[in-house]
């Protein structure tokens, strides 16, 4: 069991953390930048320590400051959060090598995950299905690339193996454009994540984004927590989150639901972990698999009652899982409404001084926040303030709920994008369920 956890995180997250440690009566050290001293974590946690300026590079994202802190506050393990060095092998091979716990994965893993044509690899091997593609780099031989993507079908997307936060991909609609557009993202991907290696997918016109939430112990035990809809998105940003995905055929979604839990066994995969998944005509392609704790994760808990930051912690002490598939149940259905605080017209940032904050309540209401009356949202950081998430038996009643919470809710001093909030969980299309990807930056474009 964990005796001491350091949270290498911020805001909302590093608060989430904070309160399953002391679940389990494990202390914790928070550590901060300049900007941050007044987190609300900061406050609760056992010890603090300033690591930095508030730039992230200089504090966050500083690997020997965080383990130098680990040191002096003599903790055993480190909780990454999402974001930041989550997701960071060389951080998690660090933070092992000096002798303490990383909370996640093995570097191995996540070095394996993070590189998007590796995890494809995993993926087919362990028999997930993926989007028909090159399963591999492109090489310098045109005339087989070629022939690739015209055996997967117009239009292709070429994707960086490295990329993320939704860049280093091209979407090509004809061959006579193909091996320009190849150039010009390798030349891309290399400035922008330091390797130039791409690969190329089917490009799947209307899909929705279904991710599939996994625990294992390392040990080759794994289960399922059921799945997730993600399609309200933004520029590739997930807006507004739902557990489970609505108007999934049952046979279809025990099957890939199955098929992740075999491969996560298979690859003794250890720690909390999202395989996420296009799903188009009822059937779902593997994209690529999140090697942390993810900000959607609350509507996964609400559904099944397990605290999947707990188990993280209980597994990072040395434990087999305990969770059985078969004392596990989605009951009920939620929602989770990502508040930003932001103008809800231009979507810019919106920092500075909170003057009022009244969270809303109730029955299966919750609140993921660390705001306050008086809190100063500083500029330096992700624009996210809080999650409201509710619960109820029926999507409809989880539904009305929000609508409800979302009408309570005061954030006063700032701009917050609650009016979207409170436009999307009345919007025709969004409440019949099962919208795809698209669909938001379509209405967003037809209000302009
Ligand atoms: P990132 O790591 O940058 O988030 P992903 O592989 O998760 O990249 O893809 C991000 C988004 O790009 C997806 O949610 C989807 O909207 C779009 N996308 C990725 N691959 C495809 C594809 N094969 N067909 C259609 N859209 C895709």
């Amino acid at each position: 069991m964990l005796e001491k956890v350091l949270i290498a995180n911020r805001g909302e997250i590093a608060l989430r953390v904070l309160r399953s440690c002391k679940q389990l009566g494990i202390k914790t050290v928070a550590v901060h930048s300049t900007a941050d001293k007044d987190l609300m974590h900061v406050r609760l946690a056992d010890e603090s320590v300033c690591i930095g300026p508030p730039s992230s590079g200089e504090s966050y994202l500083n690997a020997p400051a965080i383990i130098s802190a680990m040191e002096v506050t003599d903790a055993d393990a480190v909780h990454p959060g999402y974001g930041f060095l989550s997701e960071n092998a060389d951080f998690a091979e660090q933070v092992e090598k000096s002798g303490f716990i990383f909370v996640g994965p093995t570097a191995e893993t996540i070095r394996q995950m993070g590189d998007k044509v590796s995890a494809i690899d995993v993926m087919l091997a362990g028999g997930v299905p993926t989007v028909p593609g090159s399963n591999g780099p492109i090489d310098s031989d045109d005339q087989k690339t070629l022939a690739i993507a015209k055996d997967i079908g117009y239009p292709v997307i070429i994707k960086a193996a490295a990329g993320g936060g939704g860049r280093g991909m091209r979407v090509v609609e004809s061959e006579a454009s193909l091996l320009k557009a190849i150039a010009v993202t390798q030349t891309e991907a290399k400035s922008f994540f330091g390797s130039s290696i791409v690969y190329l997918e089917k490009f799947l016109e209307n899909p929705r984004h279904v991710e599939i939430q996994i625990i294992g112990d390392g040990k080759g035990n794994a289960v399922h927590l059921g799945d997730r809809d993600c399609s309200l998105q933004r520029r590739h940003q997930k807006v507004l989150e739902e557990a489970p995905a609505p108007n999934i055929p049952v046979e279809v979604r025990n099957s890939i639901l199955q098929t992740c839990v075999t491969a996560c066994k298979k690859m003794k995969y250890r720690g909390a972990g999202t395989l996420e998944f296009l799903y188009q005509d009822e059937r779902f392609y593997f994209i690529e698999m999140n090697t942390r704790v993810q900000v959607e994760h609350p509507v996964t808990e609400m559904v099944t009652g397990v605290d999947i930051v707990k188990e993280q912690l209980l597994i990072a002490g040395g434990d087999m899982l305990r969770l059985k598939q078969e004392d596990i149940a989605i009951t009920g259905h939620a929602f989770e409404c990502r508040i930003n605080a932001e103008d809800p017209k231009n979507f810019l940032p919106s920092p500075g001084l909170v003057k009022r904050f009244h969270a809303p309540g109730g029955l299966d209401v919750r609140v993921d926040s660390h705001l306050y009356s008086g809190y100063n949202v500083p500029p330096f950081y992700d624009s996210l303030i809080g999650k409201l998430i509710c619960r109820g038996n029926t999507r409809e009643e989880a539904l009305k709920r929000t609508q409800i919470a979302l009408d309570e809710t005061l954030v006063d001093g700032i701009q917050t994008n609650i009016p979207l909030h409170r436009e999307l969980v009345r919007d025709i299309g969004f409440t019949e369920g099962g919208v795809n990807i698209h669909y938001l930056e379509k209405k967003l474009e037809a209000k302009d």
